[in-house]
């Protein structure tokens, strides 16, 4: 059971709605006992969650006075499959949607209907405090002395939790929290705190940019395999297991996919020049030799062509069939296809000429005027 005490301060709004659903019902976790007060009288309540949404409005006038909310969580988790949120005995990751208590307002439940993400500050600014057992650290994009946040950016945040060797760092404008569970092994542990913090230097370094930031820091929560198995990026923050390419791979994606945003049919940009760079960058830092990289590069090959002969594909037309049916056969020419377009391979001058003068190839040109790491073999 984790206890959570989040201080609303209402937006320009006579009313805030609070809203509260059944978050069982998304397998996830059970807020519980969950009570609003404001200058000590209590504006809402409700003893056990309902069984179904429910809505209340609370008048708050135009005054700005802050109210408190506190609950409990009560984490579920069904093992089988990959949860959105997890607390175990002895260490967590925690999605703001499934287990923080985040008030909307109807705009937003109207837009949230339609998929559209609203980052306004419509329900207004809060703080958030967990109480976690002793010697548990938050690794939150926030600070823990009570730095506010708009409410509506609370959803998408993963937050790590447990007993952790921390380190900052600062590259560029960006500020690096690093997490290491101190349940993994010495060994490992020194490994993270030292290779992770290079990778986040050479991402700064090699690309020029400093990531696009919504908050104060960009967090990484290094956990073992189970049960986060792979990884989980959320606004500013990313739990991930104790595997260094995954990790340089859902890092980098902090810069193709959030700093540079690309749509759907142009997924061989995100997920294919990310899984080049997750290797590019590796050796880039010193962390893989030149052999190491090279046999990266040969081992996408193969994986793109296995028996059959090298042929431009249609990176577009497969992320479009990857993303909107669901073929899984195009996984390959997505991933591997775009990470050799990033390489240079004959495959992207054929790709150019055939599609020359579209907005993603402009795109990926520019992408590919970066100059990452040292010169390669
Ligand atoms: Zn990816």
């Amino acid at each position: 059971m984790l206890h959570v005490t989040m201080v609303i301060h209402p937006g320009r709004k006579p009313y805030l709605t609070l809203y509260l659903r059944d978050t069982i019902l998304a397998g996830a976790c059970r807020i519980q006992g969950l009570s609003a007060k404001r200058g000590g009288q209590e504006v809402a309540h409700w003893q056990a969650i309902p069984g179904f949404a429910d809505l209340r409005n609370v008048w708050v006038g135009f005054s700005r006075e802050p109210i408190e909310i506190h609950y409990d969580v009560n984490p579920r988790w069904q093992k089988g499959r990959k949860p959105s949120s997890y607390l175990g005995a002895d260490f967590g990751y925690l999605r703001g949607m499934v287990m923080l208590y985040t008030p909307i307002t109807l705009k937003e439940a109207l837009l949230a209907r339609k998929q559209i993400a609203t980052y306004g500050d419509g329900a207004g600014q809060a703080t958030l405090q967990f109480s976690l057992p002793a010697q548990w650290t938050l690794i939150s994009p926030w600070p823990a002395d009570g730095a506010e946040t708009a409410v509506s950016r609370l959803r998408n945040v993963y937050f790590g939790v447990g007993p952790m060797s921390v380190r900052t760092l600062h590259a560029g404008e960006a500020t690096l929290l690093l997490g290491v569970y101190t349940g993994l092994s010495e060994d490992e542990q020194e490994g993270f705190l030292r290779d992770i913090p290079s990778l986040f230097e050479a991402m700064v370094r090699t690309t020029g940019v400093s990531p696009d930031s919504r908050a104060p820091y960009w967090t990484l929560t290094v956990l073992p395999h189970e049960p986060v198995s792979g990884g989980a990026s959320g606004m500013n923050s990313l739990v991930v297991h104790n595997k260094l390419s995954t990790i340089a791979h859902e890092m980098f994606h902090w810069w193709n996919g959030r700093t540079i945003q690309t749509t759907p049919d142009a997924n061989w940009i995100k997920e294919g020049f990310t899984t080049y760079y997750e290797g590019k960058i590796l050796y880039a830092a010193g962390l893989w030799s030149e052999e190491k990289f090279s046999d990266y590069v040969d081992y996408l090959r193969m994986k793109l062509w296995r028996d059959r002969e090298p042929t431009p594909i249609d990176l577009l037309e497969a992320s479009k069939k990857l993303l909107v049916k669901k073929m899984e056969e195009e996984y390959d020419n997505v991933y591997f296809g775009g990470a050799l377009v990033a390489h240079g391979d004959n495959l992207a001058r054929d790709f150019v000429a055939q599609n020359d003068g579209r907005r993603d190839v402009l795109l990926q040109i520019a992408v590919e005027d970066v100059e990452i790491g040292p010169a390669l073999p």
